[in-house]
């Protein structure tokens, strides 16, 4: 039988080591993934530049943010974007940070990123978000609940929000479908840039939109390109070794034993966690 705690940790080391070796994530970013079997939980990697990440360095988050288990691990300061997001959208199983070169452009400018060519179509209407408008002076970071909410909002019912003079976050129904809005967005602002730099800039029409992206984010496109992806990230010897992949049943273990001696109900699961935390 699949096991698909195990198999939802792997696939998030190799969507990070994707979006790595893509030039989306560099020292910066994260991604993490909803646990699969808990909507309550999130996993992301530990406090460490995403292509280092393995899967023995994934913490298993509340959506607010907390650890499920006292931990000695450094965790990201930007966790919030992450636990905030899950907590206003349901159908989001994955989201990504990241400051991609490809879209700051536009997160600097406020100049609008519009789908150019057919996969730029999966992006969906991209929103902003400028922390100023609502925080004043902050160090840029996105580390208080409530500023984790507020871009949380501003993605609204959408899946791609350029914050102002930081980056971008990308919210998906799957890891698989993350990866792909991810990257053809980073495309399409990269084709985006260059059409400018010729002239006037051509978009798809509203209805190109729909029928594209519903048509290319279907399971055969976004495993294609899944698989396209996993042979770059193997060419580039960068895929989780096979040591790695014990880790995963090895965490998947760990969190599988703790759900055990958790009460079954949600009530008492709270409280659970509330008494794990005061520790
Ligand atoms: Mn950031």
């Amino acid at each position: 039988m699949p096991d698909a705690l195990a198999d939802a940790l792997y696939e998030l080391i190799v969507a990070t080591r994707i979006l790595a070796n893509e030039k989306v994530l560099d020292a910066f970013g994260h991604v993490s993934v909803r646990h699969p079997l808990d909507p309550q939980r999130y996993f992301i990697p530990r406090h460490r530049a995403p292509e280092l990440a393995e899967i023995s360095d994934l913490v298993e988050l509340t959506l607010d943010s907390e650890p499920v288990r006292p931990t000695d691990f450094r965790l990201y300061s930007e966790k919030v974007i992450h636990g905030e997001i899950y907590k206003a959208r349901p159908d989001v199983h994955a989201v990504c940070h990241h400051h991609a070169h490809a879209v700051l452009p536009y997160a600097i400018s406020g100049q609008e990123i519009v789908p150019v060519f057919h996969l730029g179509a999966v992006m969906g209407k991209v929103q902003f978000w400028d922390q100023r408008d609502e925080f004043g002076d902050t160090n840029m970071l996105v580390v208080k609940p409530e500023e984790g909410a507020s871009l949380a909002r501003a993605l609204g019912p959408h899946w791609t929000v350029l914050m102002r003079r930081h980056g971008a976050t990308v919210a998906g129904t799957s890891l698989r479908e993350l990866t792909f809005r991810t990257v053809f967005t980073c495309d399409n602002a990269r084709l985006q840039s260059q059409a400018m730099a010729h002239g006037r800039v051509d978009a798809l029409s509203p209805g190109e939109v729909k029928l594209t992206a519903a048509h290319q984010l279907r399971p055969p496109s976004t495993n294609r390109a899944w698989d396209y992806w996993v042979r770059q990230v193997e060419k580039a010897g960068l895929m989780p070794a096979r040591a790695a992949a014990k880790g995963a049943s090895t965490t998947a273990a760990r969190a599988k034993k703790a759900d055990a001696k958790r009460a079954p109900t949600k009530s008492a699961r709270k409280n659970s966690v509330k008494s794990k935390r005061r520790r």
